[in-house]
């Protein structure tokens, strides 16, 4: 039987970096994952562009049950350090917007990276883990056995790129605990909205709470989908969301204004000229009349119709994991070490990236926190007790 420093159980954005960073420190390190190759999430990532790293990442860009379990990792591996290693991999990086970085060349261009940096592993594909035991200190995986296992299985959404749950299970067979999964950052479905606005696109304000998220909104046949929909979906929605298709312009009063100065203009028209035309007509409720016959009690209720549409949370739920970039929820974070992302339960077991209750904002944090999480289970794997 062969034995390892560091075994790891995903071939991700996670796993590759543990691995990465275990060689450097001259460790044996075997990775297994139960794909045909590895990082298949990566490769799609971003719009296939990937979104490698945000400027911005922080602990206030992470959601989950403790949002400061990030801290550790995010100070250990900051999105300089995703700069330089993109910069040692000639992968150029370009901001699409100021802070936010995607790949020139194309997610392939990482994925080549990533697989060449674990180069001195035994790699092994097609091999799903269901299971791990820890006997005489070494934990054993299929006919293997390691000092130490990185559990990086990721999360459950997309599973159309194949995904298991398998390291839920895993993580549970060491008396961790899970906070149950759910889809983030995807289309919400909303009962009984207003679906002949399905494919309008506009910049619009979410409230949750004292939460604001402002970003592009589409509506789709069942809801609401784009950045501003997929942000809000990180968040608990039962208490329910305030929509604000203008958030810059106070429409009533904007309503007012022109009713004084040209009330012969049709009030659908007035609005057409701050929203696109089909939420104009929605608003409105197809109302063509003359603006200046329209009493002011009736404009606010248009109004209010952009820009303080609530919908309570029994009308709100997420649209699955098939369209989700990620989970929320995972391995709680009560039980792992924010320093080294060691099982404080299990000795020598690694956790690392979204298999955690993490879910990082749209922008490349989920990436981040995969590399951050895995370099530091990497290091600290490497350095763990050896003489066994
Ligand atoms: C369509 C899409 C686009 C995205 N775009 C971005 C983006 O641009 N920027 C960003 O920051 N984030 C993005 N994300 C999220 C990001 O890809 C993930 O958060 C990140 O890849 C998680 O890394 P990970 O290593 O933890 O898990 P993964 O990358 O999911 O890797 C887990 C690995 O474990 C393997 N595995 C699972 N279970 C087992 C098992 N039982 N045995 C063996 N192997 C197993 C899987 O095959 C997989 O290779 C996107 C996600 C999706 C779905």
């Amino acid at each position: 039987m062969k034995i390892y420093d560091v075994i790891i159980v995903g071939a991700g954005a996670a796993g590759l970096t543990a691995a990465a960073v275990a060689l450097k420190q001259n460790k044996r390190v075997a990775i297994f994952d139960m794909g045909n190759i590895p990082a298949r999430k990566v490769n799609v990532s971003g719009g296939g562009n990937c979104n490698i790293t945000n400027d911005a990442a922080g602990y206030n860009k992470y959601h989950g049950k403790n949002p400061n379990f990030v801290r550790g990792a995010l100070s250990r591996f900051t999105p300089d350090d995703v700069k330089r290693w993109a910069y040692k991999h000639n992968i150029e990086l370009i901001q699409k917007t100021p802070g936010r970085y995607f790949c020139k060349n194309g997610a392939g261009a990482v994925v080549a990276a990533l697989i060449n940096d674990v180069r001195g592993a035994d790699v092994f594909l097609n091999h799903h883990i269901d299971a791990i035991t820890k006997h005489n200190e070494l934990f054993h995986v299929e006919k293997c056995a390691g000092r130490t296992v990185i559990l990086a299985t990721g999360g459950i959404s997309f599973p159309t790129l194949g995904v298991s749950d398998a390291g839920y299970k895993i993580a549970k067979s060491f008396g961790h605990k899970i906070v149950p999964p759910r889809p983030a950052l995807g289309p919400l479905v909303i009962a009984d909205w207003a679906p002949e606005m399905a494919g309008v696109t506009v910049n619009a304000e979410i409230k949750i709470g004292k939460d604001i998220i402002q970003d592009s909104l589409l509506f789709t046949h069942t809801g609401i989908g784009g950045p501003a929909a997929y942000r809000a979906s990180l968040y608990d929605l039962d208490q329910g969301i305030k929509i604000n298709l203008a958030p810059n312009t106070d429409v009533f009063k904007q309503l007012k204004t022109a009713k004084q100065i040209n009330g012969r203009k049709s009030v659908s028209g007035i609005l057409g000229e701050i929203v696109p035309d089909r939420i104009a007509k929605y608003a409105t409720k197809n109302d063509n009349r003359r603006i200046a016959d329209i009493k002011d009690d009736n404009l606010k209720q248009i109004a209010k119709r952009i820009n303080e549409i609530i919908i309570p949370g029994n009308k709100i739920r997420h649209h699955g994991m098939a369209a989700a970039e990620v989970v929320r929820g995972g391995v709680d974070t009560d039980q792992v070490s924010s320093k080294t992302m060691e099982s404080k339960l299990c000795p020598g077991l690694f956790l690392a990236g979204e298999i955690l209750d993490v879910a990082g904002d749209l922008g490349g944090f989920n990436l981040h926190w995969a590399w951050a999480s895995g370099f530091v289970a990497g290091i600290n794997a490497a350095a763990h007790r050896q003489e066994i």
